[in-house]
């Protein structure tokens, strides 16, 4: 079968989308950047599937210049939209991981931008964590929203619905949807207690020069 290995990965980090808890059930997706027959394209998982059950055969093969097509198998994440888009207009993103966690989504159901309560919102690339306007899922309105959102990030919130990030392998957006999720568990506790104090342009900007060197193998 073509692109095995990242099927394959795929599917691993699926699995574990459930067992970290950072998606429930079926919620979430996930893709890698990948080439089919010479195709530029992207390999996603599909839409409605139980992660556990999951075979190789079940993630789909979309190519970057594709509307959906009809596939014997499955059908892709109703939320291709938005990988495609990314892929198409971030070049660093080699790995997309969606998540309905609960932290992330709670915030985002106010649809605010979190400002930079915790220096380690710089992980996201900038000095706050965006979230994309609501669309209803799947559209291409919500596409649009998230990429608008991502402008110079990495990650953001999608409002009444989850998050989004990329990175440069699964391993690396999965790391930063767990931190995305981590930053907003200590923002609602932070929010219980009054109003945070958030920290200024200034030190924002030292932190994300500092930030380019924070990641170790
Ligand atoms: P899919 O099963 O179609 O990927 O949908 C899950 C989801 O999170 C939609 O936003
Ligand atoms: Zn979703």
């Amino acid at each position: 079968m073509k692109n095995l290995d990242q099927r394959n990965q795929i599917i691993e980090y699926s699995i574990k989308l459930n067992s970290t808890n950072l998606s429930p059930l079926r919620s979430g997706n996930i893709s890698l950047r990948g080439k089919e027959d010479d195709k530029e394209g992207y390999l996603i998982t599909p839409s409605g599937k139980k992660y556990e059950t999951l075979k190789a055969e079940d993630i789909v093969f979309m190519g970057l210049n594709e509307e959906l097509r009809d596939t014997s198998n499955q059908n892709p994440s109703s939320e291709w939209r938005f990988h495609r888009d990314i892929y198409l207009n971030k070049k660093e993103a080699q790995a997309i991981v969606h998540a309905h966690s609960p932290h992330a989504t709670a915030v985002s159901s106010h649809g605010k931008t979190i400002p930079p309560f915790h220096y380690m919102i710089a992980l996201a690339g900038g000095e706050d964590i965006k979230c994309a306007d609501y669309a209803t899922f799947g559209t291409e309105e919500l596409s649009n929203n998230v990429i608008k959102a991502l402008e110079k990030r990495s990650a953001c919130l999608m409002s009444n619905h989850g998050q989004v990030a990329f990175g440069k392998n699964l391993e690396d957006a999965f790391e930063l949807a767990q931190e995305v999720e981590n930053i907003c568990h200590q923002y609602t506790i932070a929010l219980k207690l009054g109003k945070p104090k958030i920290l200024s342009f200034e030190e924002m900007k030292k932190v994300l020069e500092k930030a380019k060197n924070y990641k170790k193998e």
